[in-house]
């Protein structure tokens, strides 16, 4: 990709035109050459083909604009494309977070406790964690969307949060610090049962409920 982007500027130039002949022939030996240009695109590189740009022959295609340095190895990590994700990735990503928001702990479908008209809806971004070494990485996350929107209930005194992280058993407070340091929610086997409780049909609720029930 790197050697696409620089053979785009040096040789075709902005604006130039070139055809999948010459580009094979720019890169001889080197498979599947079109997919590295058409990846540029991912970086904000314009590359237009015949379908966009009437004006151009069925084999050629324009430069039209360069776009993230992506020979930098800075820049390009910065920029890295943001792929759809597929739905079997989706999937593993939910199933991971057991269907529970990894910010605020709520499950899906479950009704805000401090809004009861809403029930939460699950989604799943992208999020950079920093690392103990202050390196970024990103990955995949279970949020729900009004945690993922930003919508901040209210701001809370740094004296609050101490009291309240004071006041937990010794094993929660270690939990909690271990979510604070990964900058996400952990789950309970609690949290788990709740959870899986929630996506099954409303109308066998109450079956598994009194099943538990009577178990006890
Ligand atoms: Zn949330």
């Amino acid at each position: 990709m790197v050697r696409g982007a620089l053979w785009l500027l040096q040789v075709v130039g902005e604006g130039g035109t070139f055809t999948k002949n010459e580009l094979r022939k720019a890169f001889p030996g080197v498979s599947q050459v079109d997919r590295r240009i058409r990846d540029l695109r991912d970086y904000g590189w314009v590359v237009h083909s015949s379908a966009e740009d009437a004006s151009l022959l069925a084999e050629d295609q324009r430069f039209v604009k360069a776009g993230v340095a992506v020979w930098d190895p800075r820049e390009r990590r910065q920029a890295s494309p943001r792929k759809a994700m597929s739905s079997k990735e989706r999937q593993a990503v939910l199933i991971r977070d057991g269907y529970m928001c990894t910010l605020c702990g709520i499950a899906g479908a479950e009704p805000y406790p401090d809004d009861a008209v809403m029930t939460a809806v699950l989604a799943v971004s992208r999020r950079s964690i920093r690392g103990a070494d202050g390196s970024e990485t990103e990955m995949l996350v279970t949020e729900c969307v009004r945690c993922r929107s930003g919508r901040e209930s209210s701001t809370v005194d740094e004296r609050e949060v101490l009291m309240a992280a004071r006041e937990l058993n010794p094993g929660d407070r270690r939990r909690l610090i271990r979510w604070m340091g990964r900058g996400r929610r952990g789950s309970t086997e609690l949290d788990r049962a709740w959870a899986a409780y929630l996506r099954t049909p409303k109308d066998r609720r109450h079956h598994i409920a009194d099943q538990l029930r009577q178990e006890q």
